[in-house]
């Protein structure tokens, strides 16, 4: 007997949670641009690739923690 029908209840692949998703993250660097009306200067932002997701914008089921897993509502056992 075979049963290769099963339901697939958790996804294996999530939106990257460092990067919502989008395979990238603005960066805060020094040395933007010196603002005049503020006498300060201000910081630029980079847009660089998420290291977390290698710029897929979508991590494993493996690379979540378990407290991000909890916040997906995905319980983990462990125990095999
Ligand atoms: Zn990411």
């Amino acid at each position: 007997m075979t049963n290769t029908d099963q339901p697939l209840q958790i996804p294996l692949e999530f939106d990257c949670p460092d990067c919502d998703g989008e395979g990238h993250v603005y960066e805060e660097v020094a040395g933007g641009c010196f603002s005049v009306a503020f006498g300060n200067w201000l910081p630029d932002e980079r847009k660089v690739c998420c290291e977390r997701c290698d710029g897929r914008g979508r991590v494993d089921l493996d690379d979540l923690t378990e407290e991000e897993l909890e916040e997906r509502g995905i319980e983990m056992d462990e125990a095999s």
